[in-house]
């Protein structure tokens, strides 16, 4: 099979550097357009960075023309759902107006195909879980409104352009390359694991944001999946659109939720030392539960977790967070 000529926008990043890597694993010839304001040069293999911004339509198609490219993976954005409650118009420039720049760019070149990084964030507060696909869209935050806002434009430009799009709505991303080369390094750091592992490093205490949830000890769920999983989900989705598959979105999950407490205490197995912790209060937006219904990807794209177990999740992180302290 000849080589497929993927742009991967935001490949500097967290998600984007652990599926550019796993695309080159998988044989695909990648290009990588970010802005680094937020990912890291040395997450890019050398000879594949565009250091440029997805909002330079023009030079994006010029880029894309020569480039020959058949598709796009696009995870270029702000993903921070506090920061966007401060400063929402950064959230609808950056991620609203970039993918439609992006958009834009791929329709002057002629590139039909887009997986599209989007969020469990597009449900707000679900009425239950698991989550499915179908529950309804009701963000609550500026940020999941961004995401729910280009999955909007990327209906239309399907409907009019046949443009087609798989929309992948994360669940808590977590964990890093098995090797140590690639990992969570978000600044600043407001992620759950990064945050336990540095309170391990440092010994100053990580704050539990509220124990007075209804869940078994009342502390918050999430849905951790491992970062390579999460890089899987996008070449599955990939190889779909390229087949022909038409656009749709799917949860990217496992199905299983671990509470804080939970995730402290696989910290402590795997590091063999106590976590220094205190409870707070909760944090405003939080849900109790998040848990993705993962049927759908499992069942359509073929999609199967192998390493999300929370302790590999965590010995993983644990392995890049000393690597990097
Ligand atoms: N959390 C916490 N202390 C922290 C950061 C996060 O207790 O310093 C909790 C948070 O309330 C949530 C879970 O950890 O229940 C995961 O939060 P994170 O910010 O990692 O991801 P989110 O679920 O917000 O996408």
């Amino acid at each position: 099979m000849a080589t497929r000529r993927i742009l991967v926008t935001g490949g500097a990043g967290y998600i984007g550097s652990h599926t550019v890597r796993l695309l080159l694993e998988r044989g695909y010839d990648v290009a990588v357009v970010d802005n680094l304001s937020r990912g890291y040069r040395h997450n890019v293999p050398a000879g594949l960075l565009y250091a440029m911004d997805v909002a330079d339509t023009g030079v994006l198609t010029e880029l894309m023309r020569q480039l020959q490219t058949e598709a796009v993976v696009h995870f270029a954005g702000f993903i921070a759902v506090g920061e966007s409650m401060v400063e929402p118009a950064r959230y609808f420039t950056n991620n609203v107006s970039g993918s439609l720049s992006l958009l834009a760019a791929m329709q002057d070149a002629d590139v039909k195909h887009i997986v599209f990084s989007s969020t469990a964030a597009v449900y707000g507060n679900p009425h239950a879980v698991p989550i499915l696909e179908t529950f309804p869209i009701q963000p609550v935050n500026p940020y999941g409104e961004s995401k729910v806002m280009v999955e909007t434009m990327l209906g239309w430009f399907d409907r009019i352009h046949h443009l087609t799009s798989v929309c992948l709505r994360y669940f808590n991303a977590s964990g890093g390359a098995p090797d140590g080369a690639l990992g969570e390094e978000h600044a600043p750091e407001t992620h759950l694991i990064p945050l336990i592992l540095r309170a391990v490093l440092t010994g100053k205490p990580v704050t539990v944001f509220g124990d007075d949830y209804a869940t078994p000890d009342g502390t918050c769920i999430r849905d951790y999946i491992h970062v390579e999983d999460l890089a899987e989900a996008h070449i599955l989705a990939l190889e779909y659109l390229l087949a022909g598959g038409a656009s749709d979105q799917f949860n990217v999950g496992t199905g299983f939720g671990h509470s804080v407490m939970e995730v402290i205490r696989a910290v402590e197995e795997v590091a063999g030392q106590k976590v220094p912790y205190t409870m707070g209060t909760r944090r405003a937006g939080d849900p109790a539960s998040l848990v993705a219904g993962s049927d759908k990807l499992r069942a359509k794209l073929g999609w199967q977790p192998r390493s999300s177990e929370l302790k590999t999740i965590v010995q993983h992180a644990w392995d890049f967070a000393r690597k990097h302290a």
